[in-house]
């Protein structure tokens, strides 16, 4: 049987003025036809589950065309088109097939579409019919709408975050698709939302309140007549329709089945609504207590520039506060090429004055003048090792890193989430040995950075992914939505 695999995914940061273009999906990760398979062969991915498990159940894939660009602002009308029209080409060209296997992220939003990724599903439903299955793949921060549950068969979301379970979920979804081919279930999903938005902060599902809910939706997939439960937790950085906490479950031909399960866990959601909620504290609070602690290192979250949600990785909050502090043994990375290209033409060894961060808006403070000596001038190319991202090769730009008294700067010409260890220890950087390492993240540094910090403090830092959601001014999302809406 003959099955499709494509898609486009994007977390799109609605508050973000400058748009996604083409460039960040080439520079992101575009690939087509058999170099699709062999891009993600053998890493922690939904691709490489969707090809492990096409080899058990005897599917042969027809790969097309899968797109992923860092998260960003919302993607241009140009882009979008350019890629949905690839996509759906390669589609007709690929000629009758018996399913559709999709790659998505739920929270793809365009100048045009608030809901990208529904219409992403429209589209290809309207190219292949009613009757041949579409499934997908979700990431954990969808923001899902009924258009979604609508145009797709069956819909897999992650069930972790940091998320670790890419390849298990896409091995899900295809063997969900492959036993639907062969008639052996009727899939019928069912969407569930919660008027509620869950601080990015609590979000976290090794613990607390998300941690149950996953375990929810794992007790209901166990029940006779499930065939799988999906929590999406919501990204809050989208000014969208269809904002906020959901539930998928998916039913063995019985619709109203699956919409009592995910009704019920989203009730659970909505009545726990007040443990979705987080303190942390500012940058100078935060700072002075990194300093204060007799063992590193500590890692400081720098919440508000979460580079993985989309902000520019170019913050300077927590970088004036560590150097008016004359921190030892700090490293901070911030992402600005233009500082990058002024010191690799100052050149290795030669001491710098540069004014680095703050570039790219107004929202992540303004730029800091360092002086320092360039240590290093690296590719910025390593590859990831471990839960997260296993095995995938990330391109971080030319990199420089400078050594500002007892600061480490390290500056990238693309921004990057620190997700992994890697990314440090190929600039010669050991993490295990530094005092303070800023990260710009909110959850997902901690499938690295959990096991080596001696103590992790979230920072309240102002920016377009601050944990407070209530600094920003919604005007599409539904209302009454938590916490915008006390009660
Ligand atoms: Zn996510």
């Amino acid at each position: 049987m003959r099955v499709i695999v494509g898609g486009i995914s994007h977390e799109s940061n609605t508050f973000l003025e400058r748009l996604t273009g083409r460039e960040a999906f080439a520079q992101g990760s575009t690939t087509r036809g058999a170099a699709l398979l062999e891009a993600w062969q053998g890493t922690n991915s939904e691709v490489a589950g969707f090809a492990e498990e096409a080899a058990v159940q005897g599917l042969e894939l027809v790969p097309t065309l899968l797109a992923w660009a860092m998260p960003a602002g919302r993607v241009a009308d140009d882009a979008f088109e350019a890629l949905v029209g690839e996509l759906l080409e390669r589609i007709a060209a690929a000629g009758p097939v018996a399913g559709v296997l999709l790659c998505l992220h739920g929270a793809l939003a365009t100048e045009r579409y608030q809901d990208g990724d529904g219409e992403v599903l429209r589209r290809v439903r309207a190219l292949v019919g009613p009757s041949v299955p579409i499934a997908a793949t979700l990431d954990f921060h969808a923001d899902v709408s009924p258009l979604m549950a609508e145009q797709a068969d069956i819909l897999v979301g992650y069930d972790t975050y940091p998320h670790v379970d890419l390849r298990e979920r896409g091995r899900e979804c295809a063997a969900l698709l492959a036993r639907t081919l062969r008639g052996e279930v009727r899939p019928a999903l069912a969407l569930s939302k919660a008027p509620l938005v869950p601080n990015i902060l609590r979000q976290a599902t090794e613990a607390g309140p998300m941690a149950t809910l996953i375990a929810l939706a794992h007790a209901a997939e166990a029940e006779p007549g499930l065939l799988s439960v999906s929590v999406t937790a919501g990204f809050p950085y989208a000014d969208v329709e269809c904002l906020g906490l959901g539930c998928l479950a998916l039913a063995d031909g019985d619709h109203a089945r699956a919409q009592a399960v995910a009704d019920r866990i989203t009730a659970w959601a909505w009545e726990n609504r007040h443990a979705f909620a987080a303190d942390a504290p500012g940058p100078t609070e935060a700072v002075a207590q990194a300093l204060a602690s007799p063992r590193g290192p500590v890692v400081l979250v720098d919440v508000g520039d979460n580079v993985g949600g989309g902000t520019p990785g170019d913050g300077t909050f927590l970088l004036a506060e560590l150097l008016a502090r004359e921190a030892q043994g700090a490293v901070v990375m911030l992402a600005d090429p233009e500082a990058v290209a002024q010191a690799i033409a100052a050149g290795v060894r030669s001491e710098v004055t540069l004014a680095v961060g703050g570039k790219v808006d107004a929202h992540h403070g303004p730029p800091v003048t360092v002086r320092g000596r360039v240590r290093l001038i690296a590719d910025g190319v390593y590859q990831n090792r471990g839960p997260m991202r296993d095995g995938i090769v990330d391109d971080m730009g030319r990199t420089v890193v400078l050594q500002c008294g007892g600061l480490t700067l390290i500056l990238t010409e693309r921004k990057m989430p620190m997700w992994n260890l890697e990314q440090l220890r190929a600039l010669g950087i050991e993490p295990t040995r530094q005092r303070v390492i800023v990260v710009k993240a909110a959850i997902a540094h901690r499938a690295a950075y959990s096991p080596i910090a001696a103590a992790m403090i979230e920072v309240d830092t102002p920016g377009l992914t601050a944990p407070d959601i209530r600094r920003y001014h919604y005007h599409h999302a539904p209302r009454p939505l938590w916490p915008l809406d006390p009660g």
